[in-house]
């Protein structure tokens, strides 16, 4: 995609529409935008997403944030919301998001990853609302073909999780051609942590990812981890993932959304840190930093988990002017264990 310069300015910022943001990776942005001086309202049907979380965020800001209960595949709501309100820009981040499901559920994938999202796009395009911060994901690639993975890397995703946020970019390829939408569609490598002062983390009901599961299993809520096969080809036979933490993954939003405003033009970028662990890895920082065993079993693999998954994270860093301020799995951990001894311990939290 060309991208076209330009030296138009803004007059005033508008809200942005964050969709999905009582979620994890959502609520993380929402944050980020208020502490960057954005006003924000959540559109959030709460099927995964926590009220309470928005509640922690406004407490800890000393700013509203109006949430509007309601589907984004629903065009009824996506009007009212747009009639009542001008938005700069949407920021999209209610899709279902677990690779094992959607191997198992694939037609509930499509439906609300691809379908919604479709709903939304229309409506957008209705509205006049041209600029999308998407959140997709590494699952794109599917199978390395080289590690790290750069966004040019080919498209064969594993799992009908990938496939559908695969459609949406290609969607997206199309608004973009007829001069309908300007967006950043941001690959998200593996989201992970919580934020600094535990105000806010990762609560997935029932939990799936390796970091809390890790932390339940040391601290005793589970019997133990599995581990989803050690006959990968890797160093180690583990999976290997690229760990980002949710705070940076959050600052790339506020980063895309000034692009969009600066640049006529769309993107893709990878989110990751550049740097591979395997699961054994992440079991072992775990006990590093909590202090306690991991008791964990080899189990056969997971349908849909690509070996490897390591980001080329040069791109976003160039385009955006990106860092990671979490650099090593050691230091996400630790916020990983702070917000879940709050959370599930009800320990107090030093900083
Ligand atoms: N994993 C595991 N046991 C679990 C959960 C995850 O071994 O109970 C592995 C999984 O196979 C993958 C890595 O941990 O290689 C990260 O999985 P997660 O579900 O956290 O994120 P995903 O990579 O699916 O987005």
């Amino acid at each position: 995609m060309a991208e076209r310069r330009t030296t138009k300015k803004t007059s005033r910022q508008n809200a942005v529409l964050v969709i999905g943001g009582a979620g994890y990776i959502g609520a993380h942005v929402v944050r980020a935008l208020l502490q960057a001086g954005r006003r924000v309202v959540v559109l959030d049907n709460l099927s995964e997403g926590y009220r309470d979380s928005l509640t922690a965020i406004e407490r800890a800001e000393r700013r509203s944030v109006p949430l509007v209960k309601g589907d984004l595949g629903d065009p009824r709501t996506l009007r009212k919301l747009f009639a009542a309100h001008r938005f700069d820009a949407v920021m999209h981040f209610a899709a279902l998001c677990y690779v094992g499901v959607s191997v198992k559920e694939p037609a509930a994938y499509y439906r609300n990853n691809a379908g919604h999202t479709s709903v939304l796009l229309d409506e957008m395009h209705r509205a006049e609302i041209g600029r999308l911060v998407f959140s997709s994901t590494c699952a794109v690639y599917g199978n390395p073909v080289k590690v790290p993975m750069p966004e040019d890397h080919p498209f064969a995703p594993i799992n009908p999780y990938g496939h559908s946020k695969r459609m949406v970019e290609e969607m997206l390829v199309d608004l973009d051609k007829a001069n309908q939408m300007r967006f950043v569609a941001l690959r998200y490598f593996n989201a992970s942590g919580a934020s600094a002062d535990a105000v806010i983390g990762e609560r997935h009901d029932p939990e799936t990812h390796l970091i809390p599961l890790c932390l339940a299993a040391a601290y005793g809520h589970i019997p133990e981890l599995q581990v989803f096969g050690d006959d990968y080809p890797t160093p180690d036979g583990t999976c290997v993932r690229d760990y980002i933490h949710v705070e940076d993954l959050a600052s790339a939003h506020v980063l895309a959304l000034d692009w969009l405003a600066r640049n006529d033009a769309s993107t893709f970028c990878n989110v990751g840190t550049g740097r591979g662990q395997s699961v054994k890895q992440v079991i072992e920082t775990v006990e590093r930093v909590s202090k306690r065993r991991v008791p964990h079993r080899i189990v056969p693999r997971r349908v849909g988990d690509p070996p490897e998954l390591v980001a080329a994270a040069g791109s976003i860093q160039q385009k955006l002017g990106w860092r990671p301020r979490y650099t090593s799995l050691e230091s996400i951990v630790e916020t990983a264990d702070r917000w879940y001894r709050k959370m599930f311990l009800k320990t107090s939290v030093h900083l």
